[in-house]
């Protein structure tokens, strides 16, 4: 049997609601299962929300109700918004879950037994936001450098892994592996992170009640990105007590998408986490770059801020997930603006393919009497065609802006065409030539609807549809357009 292409996003601590770069990453994955699904691979797509630590255990108490209330409420909250975004994942794993929880103490343990795991005391500089110790040298103005928060100087009794242990084993996995730490211009910066030396991480806390439990211990809990981490293998079934053979199925994961603020994480005390443990590592982490909105810090307070509902609501899911993969290199930090949406929206949904295609429809119902013709042989198809494995490489090496600009080049290289034969003409003075011609832009078509389905897979579908071998609508009568053209002036929001 083939192994599943195992493909995960990061959790989604449950502290705040959704926001644009939570719909970002999880609509990257959800594109790339897409297109592995269209192309007969097996693939399993987890994502899930990240529910324990002090941040929930405060918010909860300033919302005075229990902290598992909280997280239900958010969690549901990321659920409905995979639903209006079309995530079409596999796995939706809780870390409040009974069978994570009980994965966690149990790896816990084992690493207690194997001295991964000791006991000590830990006196550092902590950001309560980020519920991360920094060191003096990371500091930014003496202060976090996400949040720009003073941090403060923690001691407590704390448990410790071994984390210092592995820097040369992940050095020399780094350097054989150059793919694992994705791009390399981003895993440049942990590889020489971890070359600068590594301290044991303090992963468990006598201060938060809010999370997992120490077994052995329990006047500790686990510091909640070492019960977090481990989602990508408990939610697959391991535990270290009992492996199951579904676990196998799944694992080494093919790839963690995640953001470049967690790419640490990711990249160094997790691997570490499974070479203690005597696991694989996941064949590659890729790390994708922060969106900006109108050229700024998103920020809800100075109402600098885009709700991906809003804009599916607005133009349509689909048009939202074109634009953010399209305007952007995945990996790269990008901006959004309704402006510059609105721009790409018209002009190469509304115009490039919304006009091309009920143009050829609209021919087609006219001219060619119920039937499309079934022969796809053309030079411009077969040029076409020969795109195919070049959009399918971009897609996989995640290089999602490089694939829709191959799309809409062929997409523009069509508009061309028409323009030059002026098929509506050729109606009355050519008719015998239309039908061929009519024949190769429906060919073509179909491949673009093909090639578009990860993007967009609503306009996908309808295109499918109407380029079936039965007219789609009756004598007459227009079809819809792909995408209604918006004025581009109109006031933010609207
Ligand atoms: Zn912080």
């Amino acid at each position: 049997m083939q192994k599943k292409y195992y493909l995960t996003t990061p959790l989604y601590y449950v502290n705040s609601n959704p926001h644009i770069g939570h719909a970002y990453t999880t609509m990257a994955a959800d594109i790339l299962a897409r297109h592995l699904r269209a192309t007969q691979r097996p693939v399993f797509l987890q994502t899930g929300t990240d529910e324990h630590g002090s941040n929930i255990e405060k918010t909860a108490a300033e919302k005075n109700i229990p902290p598992k209330q909280w997280c239900d409420d958010i969690s549901d909250n990321f659920r409905t918004l995979w639903k209006t975004l079309g995530i079409n994942y596999d796995y939706f794993i809780r870390t409040t879950d009974k069978q994570h929880e009980e994965a966690v103490q149990a790896v816990f343990e084992k690493l207690i037994k194997t001295g991964d795991i000791y006991k000590s005391e830990y006196e550092g500089l902590y950001c309560k936001s980020c519920e991360a110790f920094y060191t003096e040298s990371e500091l930014q103005d003496g202060k976090c450098p996400v949040h720009h928060r003073p941090v403060e100087a923690i001691k407590e009794e704390s448990y410790f892994f071994r984390l210092s242990k592995y820097q040369d084993p992940l050095l020399k996995y780094y350097e054989e592996h150059p793919d694992f730490l994705s791009p390399s211009y981003r895993a440049r910066e942990i590889i020489n992170f971890v070359k600068a030396g590594l301290t044991d991480l303090s992963v468990s806390r006598t201060k938060v009640a809010w999370g997992i439990q120490v077994k052995s211990d329990p006047a500790h809990t686990v510091y909640v990105w070492f019960d977090a981490l481990l989602n990508y293998i408990t939610g697959r079934g391991y535990n270290p007590d009992h492996i199951s053979e579904e676990f196998k199925e799944y694992w080494p994961a093919d790839l963690h998408l995640v953001g470049k603020e967690i790419f640490r994480f990711h990249g160094v005390i997790w691997p570490a986490m499974l070479m203690a443990l005597g696991l694989e590592l996941p064949k590659k982490v890729y790390a994708h770059g922060w969106w900006t909105v109108n050229g700024d810090k998103m920020s809800k307070s100075t109402g600098n801020f885009i709700r991906a509902e809003d804009v599916v609501a607005d133009y349509g899911l689909d048009a939202f997930r074109y634009f953010t993969f399209r305007e952007v290199t995945f990996g790269q930090d990008g901006d959004f603006s309704m402006e510059a949406f609105r721009r790409r929206y018209n002009s190469d949904l509304a115009n490039d393919l919304g006009n091309l295609f009920s143009r050829i429809i609209n021919l087609v119902n006219r001219n060619l009497d119920e039937r499309l013709p079934e022969d796809p042989s053309s030079k411009t198809y077969a040029e076409f065609a020969a795109l195919t494995d070049k959009i399918n490489r971009s897609i996989e090496d995640l290089q999602f802006s490089d694939a829709l600009e191959t799309i809409w080049n062929a997409i523009s290289t069509l508009n061309k065409i028409v323009a030059e034969k002026k098929p509506w003409e050729m109606a009355k003075k050519d008719p015998e030539a239309l039908p061929g011609f009519l024949n190769e832009m429906v060919w073509c078509l179909r491949l673009i609807a093909g090639w578009i389905e990860p993007f967009m897979p609503a306009t996908s579908a309808s295109m499918k549809v109407h380029l079936g071998a039965k007219k789609a609508v009756s004598e007459g009568e227009k079809i819809q357009p792909l995408f209604p053209r918006k004025a581009e002036n109109r006031p933010e929001g609207k």
